[in-house]
């Protein structure tokens, strides 16, 4: 039998040190177990820095995290028909180069060890058949393929992101999650008072012209704004949306200071273990909500609950407590993912269809229910007559019955 060559052990080992990842270790190292985190740290992820007051609240996230808080959102329909919503309270703007590092940190200050490189692979023990990752060590200037350590663990979190190598090597059916492409700019603020831009208020472009399928956004994050679009259809320039965007919003002169892109998974996968000593989180779990392409809530939660799942899986030696986190992040965000998927199939294929969408946003109820259930992250119940009505003008919508 072959020998491998062991670096160091751990009960359990997080590849990936994002939202999803950096929770997931703190979480486990909270329970006394002892975790490596392994992050390559060579890239700032590329996002729009989005977060609700249901994350900065259930995760502790102090103020100085928070770079904005955006109380109006302007919605622009395919016409320019503008439709301004108060939010009622705020969305939070996290910059993810101080926001990633700080999760990361909070993790390493409840006990879990932190690793700088890049993973390779994950292979099994031919002793024992424990999972055992491999990685260049080391700054991305450093790294060499020669020097490659192996650390052994009993279980393993994939935390690794949208393209996720352990979601694929592991887990049946990752290669066939749908992603659209997302990119933005990140840019200088405009001076106060320049038209088309305003720091508490974000503006999202639900028009084919800034996306055949997703939507165009403009958000602000005090000193700079994130202007980014998405979409799954090839060839269709973000670029030139982005340029449209920033033209329309007084900063086409703007310096720029940033411009990066990256994959968003479309899709939670159904499974997110392999039913013996891997279970993922976050994007390599595909748990981004549709329409909204919101990830960052949906990676800290679903790094909590594998964490956890983790955790149950070392006291108990039973690979079925990692099923755990799946069912539980079914049963509790479920709901919300399915209401938002028929939305994004339905209200985001043609351009008369997103004008009707914005229609629908003038109704002061849909507004309070939808920024109620953006910030608190449950469906709002409180006003049954409010929900008929609003059903009732969904439906003669969808029917062509109403203008
Ligand atoms: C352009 C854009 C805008 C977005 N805007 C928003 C928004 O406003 N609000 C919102 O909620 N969501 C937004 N999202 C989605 C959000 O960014 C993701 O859902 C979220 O970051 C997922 O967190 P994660 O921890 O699962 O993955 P990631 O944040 O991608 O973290 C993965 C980590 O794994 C590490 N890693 C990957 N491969 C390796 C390797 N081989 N070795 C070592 N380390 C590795 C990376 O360094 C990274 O730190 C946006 C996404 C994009 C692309």
């Amino acid at each position: 039998m072959t020998t491998m060559n062991i670096d160091a052990e751990y009960d359990a080992v997080v590849v990936g040190g994002g939202p999803a990842g950096a929770t997931a270790a703190q979480t486990l190292a909270e329970r006394g177990h002892k975790v490596m985190l392994l992050d390559r740290c060579d890239r700032i992820k590329p996002c729009g820095g989005a977060i609700p007051p249901r994350l900065i609240r259930d995760f502790a996230i102090p103020d100085e995290q928070i770079e904005a808080r955006v109380t109006q959102a302007r919605m622009i329909a395919p016409s320019n028909n503008a439709v301004d919503m108060e939010i009622g309270g705020f969305v939070g703007m996290v910059d993810r180069e101080f926001f990633d590092e700080w999760l990361r940190e909070r993790a390493r200050k409840a006990g879990a060890e932190r690793a700088l490189g890049r993973f390779q692979q994950l292979s099994h023990d031919p002793a024992d058949g424990k999972p055992v990752i491999s990685y260049q060590p080391g700054k991305a200037s450093e790294r060499s393929k020669d020097h490659v350590l192996n650390i052994k663990a009993k279980v393993v979190v994939g935390a690794d992101g949208a393209t996720s190598v352990i979601a694929k090597q592991c887990v049946p059916g990752a290669d066939k999650i749908p992603h659209v492409f997302a990119y933005h700019e990140i840019v200088k603020a405009p001076p106060a008072g320049t038209p088309g831009f305003e720091p508490h208020r974000c503006s999202v472009y639900y028009q084919g012209e800034m996306s055949p399928d997703f939507y165009g956004w403009v958000f602000p994050h005090g000193d700079k704004v994130s202007v980014g679009t998405g979409s799954a259809v090839k060839g269709f320039s973000l670029r030139q949306a982005c340029t449209r965007m920033r033209d329309l919003s007084g900063m086409d002169g703007c310096e720029t200071v940033r411009t990066e892109g990256a994959p968003l998974p479309l899709k939670p996968m159904k499974r997110w273990d392999n039913g013996k000593d891997v279970i993922l989180a976050g994007d390599a779990a595909g748990v981004v909500a549709p329409s909204s392409g919101e990830g960052i809530y949906y990676a800290m939660v679903s790094g909590q609950y594998s964490g956890e799942a983790a955790s149950e899986f070392l006291q108990t030696g039973k690979a079925s407590a990692l099923q755990r986190a799946h069912k539980r992040f079914r049963r509790e965000h479920g709901k919300v993912f399915f209401i938002l998927g028929i939305m994004q199939r339905f209200w985001y294929t043609s351009d008369k269809r997103r004008e009707r969408f914005v229609k629908i946003c003038e109704d002061k109820d849909v507004q309070h229910l939808t920024w109620e259930a953006y910030m608190n992250k449950k469906l709002v119940r409180a006003k049954p007559l409010a929900h008929m009505r609003i059903f009732f003008k969904d439906m003669a919508y969808l029917l062509g019955l109403a203008r």
